[in-house]
């Protein structure tokens, strides 16, 4: 991370004092057992705790911490609820959290035009839950709706089982109010579907805090379906039930999910919430079929003979809604299962084209043996997005370093058969280092040149996504001249 600035560091009190004028009685925290709280996210594996936390509640508020950081040059890193597993969220030592978790209201429900207005640390799930009763739903569904804030998604651009058919967080969003490091208010898109100019909500979506601060949204509702019911297909290797996978798409079917597990992921769920998963297969596929019920029927006939003809070993459906959630009720609980088969797992994501997936699978299991790390897989199949569980202990000593050199060529590999680094996480602090394998430094330097549009003094969520901080008025032109660095004050990391 960059150099804390031992000067701002100096002035916390200063700081506290004049955030305290903005955000009156318990919105500013200093206290350092207070602060502890806030020091990861879920990337635990880095900690760090911040200089303060600030927990506005209007957005005015937000606006003035801004203005007032802007002004003094004090770090923001802004937090929803802190489920990053990427270290988005991570704080810094000379920095402040900007929380947003008191903006938890639902604004405005309209489903005349199918939409609603949400503060950004309403929860994910929390918004499916105040339409369900009328039949509506927000289709994104990450495994951790149930605590991952709206804005967080938006940071992240968010995804989860229902986004093979339905879309990422970018595609159900329709508008957003954003507050810019300076403190200027501005609105991005709204209730209405096209938006004139730049397409900069696309922008914001995914900028993973860089760019402003979101202080309310509009999201998309959608219907749901008139059924859905799920197939479970085991087959004898992963590399099958890859190919299951690629076939499955090639065939024209988009299911409403497509998931994968391998056998330890099959086992530590079992193990766990009893789902009924066949112990003796070595990959899974959970693939759910929706839409009007003759469709489903068809659908699943279709599936189940691609299936057949790449020797899947086991088949069952869904008979009813319950046993569909019991289905999906071991994926979901996947993570935590993996956690109690190992002290500590790293979740890695990355995305490769889906024809690759048999290749990758099968390149994953050397490259587990090499560094004598087990791994577990639970997955985005149907998107080609792989979340390999790297299993670890951090108390051996040099373990940690292994996972994470194993995890970093597990990312270069998806960027080798022509993926990308991310495919629903972020980059953070995670991936910043390998952003050069996937993109040019003329790729890069254009980036970082529309971050210097919002931010140009790096103030907002700085060390994260960028490899190599560069100043917006050294940015394309850096000439050592008689062996002197320009700009020498700063920080290069
Ligand atoms: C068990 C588990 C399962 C997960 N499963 C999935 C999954 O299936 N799919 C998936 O996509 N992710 C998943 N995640 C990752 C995580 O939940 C998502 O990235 C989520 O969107 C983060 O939301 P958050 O509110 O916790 O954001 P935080 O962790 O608080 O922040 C994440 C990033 O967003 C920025 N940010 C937060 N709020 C704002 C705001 N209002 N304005 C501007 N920037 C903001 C932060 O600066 C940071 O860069 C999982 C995490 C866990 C722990």
């Amino acid at each position: 991370m960059p150099e804390p600035d031992a000067g701002t560091i100096a002035r916390k009190s200063e700081i506290v004092a004049a955030l305290q004028a903005v955000v009156p009685g318990e919105g500013v925290i200093f206290d350092a057992e207070e602060l502890a709280a806030y020091e990861s996210d879920g990337l635990t594996a880095y900690r760090q705790p911040p200089l303060i936390v600030v927990l506005p509640e209007t957005v005015e508020q937000v606006s003035a911490v801004l203005r007032y950081c802007n002004e003094q040059k004090v770090k923001v890193v802004p937090r929803g609820a802190g489920t990053s597993l990427s270290g988005g969220s991570l704080p810094l030592a000379d920095g402040i959290i900007l929380g947003l978790g008191k903006f938890n209201r639902i604004l405005d429900i309209d489903y005349d035009n199918r939409c609603a207005v949400v503060q950004p640390g309403v929860t994910n799930l929390g918004i499916t839950k105040a339409v369900e009763h009328r039949g509506f739903y927000y289709a994104p569904d990450p495994s951790s709706q149930i605590a991952c804030s709206i804005g967080g998604n938006i940071a992240e651009n968010s995804g989860g089982v229902h986004c093979l058919k339905y879309g990422l967080t970018t595609n159900n969003v329709l508008g957003i109010e954003l507050v810019l490091m300076d403190g200027t208010v501005m609105r991005l898109g709204g209730k209405h579907l096209e938006a004139e100019g730049y397409d900069l909500l696309g922008l914001l979506t995914g900028s993973e805090g860089l760019l402003g601060v979101v202080t309310e949204v509009t999201v998309r509702l959608l219907r749901q379906p008139a059924t859905a019911r799920a197939l479970l297909l085991g087959f004898e290797s992963s590399e099958a039930a890859g190919d299951c996978v690629a076939a499955v798409i090639a065939a024209g079917i988009i299911p409403g999910g497509m998931e994968m597990m391998d056998r330890p992921a099959i086992h530590a769920a079992e193990d766990f919430v009893q789902a009924g998963y066949p112990r003796y297969v070595e990959a899974l596929l959970i693939v759910e079929l929706d839409g009007p019920e003759a469709e489903v029927d068809y659908l699943i006939f279709r599936c189940s003979e691609i299936a057949k003809a790449k020797g899947a070993v086991y088949e069952r459906v869904s008979k009813n809604e319950e046993e569909r959630a019991v289905f999906w009720a071991g994926r979901k609980a996947a993570f935590p299962a993996v956690g109690r088969i190992s002290p500590d797992y790293y979740c890695m994501d990355g995305t490769i084209p889906r024809h690759r997936l048999p290749e990758v699978l099968r390149r994953m299991r050397e490259l587990s043996e090499h560094y004598g790390l087990r791994v577990a897989n639970v997955f985005h199949a149907g998107d080609g997005n792989l979340h390999p569980l790297i299993l670890y202990d951090a108390n051996v000593p040099g373990e940690l370093e292994r996972c994470e050199a194993f995890g970093a060529e597990i990312l270069k590999l998806c960027v080798e058969v022509g993926g990308v680094l991310t495919g629903e996480h972020g980059v953070g602090v995670e991936k910043r280092d390998l952003m050069p394998s996937m993109f040019s430094e003329i790729d890069l330097k254009q980036q970082q040149r529309v971050k210097c549009a919002f931010d140009p003094d790096h103030l907002l969520n700085p060390g994260k996504v960028f490899p190599q901080l560069h100043r917006c008025a050294e940015l394309g032109r850096m000439h050592i001249h008689r062996g002197q660095m320009p700009f020498p004050d700063i920080p290069r990391f």
